[in-house]
């Protein structure tokens, strides 16, 4: 994977040889020598990662990296904070300045390249989902706080291979969080599925392949997604880069020091939970993309885009189909008689008759303002039109109840039909409908009328 690294060091030696080192392996490095410098760079060259020094004059590490983290431009980037000193202290305020990962001066290369790798996995997938969420904020979506809600009631699945350690494990836990236990390994793969926050596994254990747990944990796509914090040994450098490249998120080392397990379980948390809205809110916004929020109907954009499929589909001689066009009588004056929320909510018990009357493989959308499409795969003429006659009589025969006491209403509808032709296109089949339900409208409204060049044809 080629990736981009800023490395931020005053001392020109080191900066030189974390490049050397990065370089080695095939990574694109820019430089900084600032905390300043680091930021401005960030933001031009939008690195993949930064591995920012803590002991620089003016800016230090923890500051610059408080900025990155709070600037939009710049806070999806990991930052790896390197220190000289390896302190508890230094990796809690790391870590609360918003720092995604440490390592230690002299830097060794095989965690160095184990951290870099997992934090570019994380950071692909975050990506797309930013840009989709950049996609919809263009279409006026309020932004995704990254910081928003507070975390609370939190669930962790502490695994560990006996009671005695998993409990000592507990107590090192912040109070906010709730753990469950579990020391057996095949209950641990199946309980990881049950919706947790956040696993906390301890490595160390002899009692199972607790690395096999994690891997299992990660090739199910229901538990793919949850952070895996592991808790290894200092010394078992190994162990840790192969837990990193199975997709464990972070690690701990053993013994646990409570400050930096809470600050490391809270930015896996915090980072999560970013994830999680920026795929709510994608989801949100396919269905957007293709519902009218006003009728639930599909809208105009997805009918159209699936005439073109069923057209095609025609053109190929197998089927027939048929389109709908539906418009509301007089619409205008229910507006102005009885106001525009009476209008909507018309519409709204319109689509709802509409909906109740339509065949499973009917596809129905809001095409405009108080103009409906039907979509009708598989039937011809006569039977498209029967099912237009059904519609008109379910809105014309059954007055609607205004909501509240605001009385009842006689609503009318007028239908064109016609069917696909082989050859058509989506604005020939669509005008042809349009020119039936303008005759529709022509002959006194509520009424039927079928496309006549196809009607002569048959
Ligand atoms: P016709 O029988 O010839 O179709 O007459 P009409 O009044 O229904 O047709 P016209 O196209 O003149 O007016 C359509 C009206 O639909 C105008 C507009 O106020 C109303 N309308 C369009 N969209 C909405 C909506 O979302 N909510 C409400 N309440 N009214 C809407
Ligand atoms: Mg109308
Ligand atoms: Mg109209």
């Amino acid at each position: 994977m080629s990736a981009r690294v800023l490395v931020v060091d005053d001392q020109e030696a080191n900066v030189r040889l974390l490049e050397a080192k990065l370089r080695a392996e095939y990574f694109d490095v820019v430089t900084a020598f600032s905390g300043q410098s680091a930021i401005d760079c960030a933001i031009a060259q939008q690195p993949d990662v930064i591995l920012l020094d803590i002991m620089m004059p003016g800016m230090d590490g923890f500051e610059t990296c408080r900025r990155l983290k709070s600037d939009r431009r710049t806070r999806h980037i990991p930052v790896v904070m390197v220190t000289a000193l390896d302190q508890p202290d230094d990796r809690v305020r790391g870590l609360e300045a918003g720092a995604d990962d440490f390592l230690t001066k002299p830097v060794d290369n095989l965690p160095l390249f184990a951290r870099i790798r997992s934090l570019l996995r994380l950071k692909v997938l975050l990506d797309e989902l930013r840009l989709r969420e950049e996609k919809a904020e263009e279409r006026g979506l309020a932004p995704v706080d990254a910081e928003s809600e507070a975390l609370q009631d939190v669930n962790i699945l502490l695994v560990a291979g006996e009671d005695r350690i998993a409990s000592h494990l507990a107590s090192k836990l912040p109070p906010q969080t709730n753990a469950d236990v579990e020391i057996d390994p095949a209950r641990a793969i199946t309980r990881s599925a049950d919706g947790y926050d956040l696993i906390l596994i301890d490595l160390t254990t002899k009692a199972f392949d607790a690395l096999r747990v994690c891997a299992r944990i990660r090739a199910n796509s229901e538990t793919r997604q949850i952070p895996i914090l592991a808790i290894v040994d200092p010394d078992e450098v190994s162990r840790s880069v192969r837990a990193l490249d199975l997709g464990v998120n972070d690690i701990v080392h053993r013994p646990v020091d409570r400050g930096e397990l809470n600050a490391r379980i809270w930015t896996q948390l915090r980072r999560k939970r970013y994830a999680d809205t920026l795929r709510e809110r994608l989801e949100d916004s396919l269905e957007m993309a293709v519902t009218d929020p006003l009728t639930g109907l599909h809208n105009r954009r997805y009918i159209s885009s699936r005439l073109q499929q069923v057209a095609e589909i025609v053109a190929s001689g197998d089927t027939t189909a048929s389109v709908v066009i539906a418009d509301l009588d007089h619409f205008k004056r229910v507006n102005d008689t009885y106001g525009h929320e009476a209008g909507d909510f018309i519409l709204r018990e319109f689509s709802e008759r509409l909906k109740a009357r339509l065949r499973a493989v009917d596809l129905a959308a809001r095409y405009g303002g108080e103009e409906f499409v039907i979509l009708m795969p598989d039937a011809p003429l006569t039977e498209a039109k029967a099912g237009a006659e059904r519609l008109r009589a379910a809105i014309a025969d059954t007055p609607f109840r205004l909501p509240g006491d605001s009385g009842v209403l006689a609503v009318t509808v007028s239908i064109g039909v016609a069917e696909i032709q082989p050859g058509d296109d989506v604005d020939t089949v669509l005008r042809c409908a349009d020119d039936a339900l303008y005759r529709a409208k022509a002959a006194g409204r509520n009424c039927v009328m079928t496309d006549q060049k196809a009607s002569q044809a048959a």
